[in-house]
C-alpha cells in the first residue's frame, strides 16, 4: 500500500488517500493546487470528492437558504439521465426547448398574462440572469421611446426599496445605470406607493417591486404601487413601467395568495421574474423571466445563431447551461399540478407561521414579519430587554445544535436593527419544527443566565441570501 507523505508543516501539502482506499502503484501525492500528473481509479477520487464534500453543512438544518435542497427519487432518475443536455443546443434538443416554452407558457398563465399568445420568456440560470434581461429589456424600451422622442438618453435610473436582492446592485453596476433606493423605514417597511414617487423623473426606466423582501420575507403592495404610477401618469405623463421580482413568492402567490393582485391583473406589470431552484422545487440553478408582451422585449435583444445547426433564436446571458433542471420543473409542473403544488407551499407557510408564533411569544422577542407571505419570517430582541447577548450570540449557539439560522441588520437606515430570519422550506415539518423550538428556548435559557455581557467581538457583515 502507498500512503501519502508526512507533511512537514501544519498544512497538508496535498490530499491524503486513506489506506483502506489507496491502490499498490497508485499516485500517492495529490496536490491541492495544481492537476495531478497522474490519475486515479474512480472509487478513490469519489472517496476523496465525497469525504470533502461530506464537511458542508446538512442541508435540513439549513434555515437560510432559499434553495432547493431536495427532490423525490424519480426527480433524481431523471435528473442523472438528462444531466448532459445543453440548453442552447436547442437544435440537438428541440424537445428540451420545446418544454422549456412550455414552462413559461405555463408561468405566463398562472402570472395571468392577458395574451398568452403574445407573452414571452425564456428559462435562467437563476433569478439574478433572468433579473439582467429583465432590467437590459426595460433600458433598451426606455432607450427607443426617449430616442424616437428626441430626447437625450443620459444616463437612465431604476428606482426599487434599499431592501432589493444583491442582483439588482449587479445590474446597475454592470451596466451603469442609476440605483434609486428608496430606503425603508419603521413606517414604511417596504417600498410602497407613498414612498416610490418622489423618485422617479423622466430617466426611470422601471420600478422594482419584489414579492418577498430577502430580508424578511415580507410582500411589497405591488398594486399600490402601481396604483401611484398610474396616478403620476395622469397628472405629469410619465409611463413607468413596473417589474416585479418573484424570486421565491412568483412560486408562491399563485397557490397560497390567489385573490391578490401583484401580477399581469396589473396592466403595468411588464415582466416577472422567479427561481425555479427556490419554491419552484427544482435543484439549482433555475429561474425564469416572462414578458406579458412581446412588444415589451426588444426585437435586439434576441440572437440567432447558427453554428449549431438550426438557426433558433436565443435570449441569454449565458451560451451553454445545463438543461436537466428544465425538464426537472416540467416534471415537477406534471408530477404536483395546481392542486400538489398549492399543497406543499401551503403546508410550508403554515409551519412557517405556526414557528414565527411561538417565536415571537418566547419573552426576549418580537416578530419583524410572521412568514404569511412568503414562509420566511424575521425577528429582533426586544429593546432593552438584556445587555448580555445579542441574536449573533443565539445564532451561534444555535450554530452549535447544528442550525443555520442567520443574523444580521437590516438594510440602510434601519441598520441599527439586527434581526434573525427562518427560511421554511419544503420537508420542514411540524416535527423538526418542535425540535428548533426546544433547542431555541435551551439558548436562550443559556445566554439568559450570563451573569454578564459576553465581551463584544466584530460583528459579522451584512447578509443577504
Ligand atoms: C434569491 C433572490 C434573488 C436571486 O435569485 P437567484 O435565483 O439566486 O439568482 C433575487 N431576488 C430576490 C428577491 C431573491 O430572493
Amino acid at each position: 500500500m502507498s500512503s501519502a507523505p508526512t507533511p512537514q508543516g501544519r498544512e497538508p501539502e496535498g490530499l491524503d488517500i486513506n489506506p483502506i482506499f489507496a491502490r499498490e502503484g497508485e499516485t500517492a501525492e495529490i496536490p491541492r493546487f495544481t492537476l495531478p500528473d497522474r490519475g486515479l481509479i474512480p472509487w478513490t477520487a469519489y472517496q476523496l470528492v465525497h469525504d470533502e464534500a461530506m464537511l458542508d453543512g446538512n442541508a435540513r438544518l439549513n434555515l437560510a437558504t432559499f434553495v432547493t435542497t431536495w427532490m423525490d427519487e424519480k426527480a433524481r432518475e431523471l435528473y442523472a439521465e438528462t444531466v448532459d443536455k445543453n440548453m442552447i443546443d436547442k437544435d440537438e434538443y428541440p424537445k428540451t426547448a420545446e418544454i422549456e416554452t412550455r414552462c413559461w407558457r405555463i408561468l405566463a398563465d398562472l402570472w395571468h398574462a392577458p395574451d398568452p399568445q403574445k407573452a414571452i420568456g425564456t428559462s435562467t440560470v437563476g433569478s439574478s440572469e433572468a433579473a439582467m434581461l429583465a432590467g437590459l429589456a426595460m433600458m433598451r424600451h426606455w432607450r427607443n421611446r426617449r430616442r424616437a422622442a428626441g430626447h437625450d438618453i443620459d444616463r437612465p435610473n431604476l428606482v426599487m426599496s434599499s431592501a432589493v436582492q444583491v442582483c439588482w446592485e449587479k445590474f446597475c453596476n454592470y451596466w451603469d445605470i442609476e440605483m434609486r433606493l428608496v430606503p425603508v423605514s419603521a413606517d414604511h417597511p417596504s417600498l410602497d406607493g407613498e414612498t416610490v414617487i418622489p423618485y422617479v423623473d423622466e430617466r426611470t426606466i422601471g420600478v422594482i417591486a419584489i414579492m418577498g423582501v430577502t430580508y424578511t420575507g415580507i410582500y411589497e403592495p405591488v398594486a399600490e404601487i402601481c396604483a401611484a404610477l398610474d396616478s403620476l401618469q395622469a397628472e405629469s405623463g410619465l409611463d413607468v413601467p413596473v417589474h416585479v421580482d418573484g424570486a421565491s413568492g412568483a412560486f408562491v402567490a399563485p397557490f397560497v395568495h390567489r385573490s391578490l393582485p401583484w401580477d399581469f391583473r396589473l396592466p403595468r406589470v411588464v415582466s416577472i421574474n422567479a427561481s425555479g431552484h427556490k419554491y419552484g422545487l427544482v435543484y439549482p440553478g433555475l429561474g425564469w423571466v416572462v414578458w406579458r408582451d412581446e412588444s415589451r422585449l426588444p426585437e435586439d435583444m434576441i440572437f440567432r445563431v447558427s453554428y449549431l445547426g438550426g438557426d433558433m433564436p436565443t435570449l441569454a446571458l449565458n451560451f451553454s447551461r445545463p438543461g436537466a433542471q428544465v425538464l426537472l420543473q416540467y416534471y415537477l409542473f406534471l408530477r404536483l399540478g395546481h392542486a400538489g403544488y398549492t399543497a406543499v407551499q401551503s403546508a410550508t407557510r403554515d409551519v412557517a407561521m405556526h414557528l414565527a408564533k411561538h417565536i415571537g411569544e418566547m419573552a426576549p422577542f418580537e416578530l419583524v414579519s410572521d412568514g404569511g407571505d412568503i414562509p420566511v419570517f424575521a425577528w429582533r430582541l426586544k429593546e432593552g430587554y438584556t445587555e448580555n447577548w445579542t441574536l449573533y450570540h443565539l445564532s451561534d449557539r444555535l450554530r452549535g445544535k447544528g442550525w443555520l439560522i442567520p443574523a444580521y441588520p437590516l438594510p440602510e437606515d434601519l441598520q441599527d436593527i439586527v434581526v434573525q430570519r427562518i427560511v421554511v422550506r419544503n420537508g420542514f415539518g411540524y416535527s423538526l419544527a418542535s425540535d428548533l423550538l426546544d433547542d431555541i428556548d435551551e439558548c436562550v435559557a443559556w445566554l439568559d443566565n450570563l451573569d454578564g455581557p459576553i465581551p463584544t467581538e466584530h460583528e459579522g457583515p451584512g447578509f443577504t441570501h
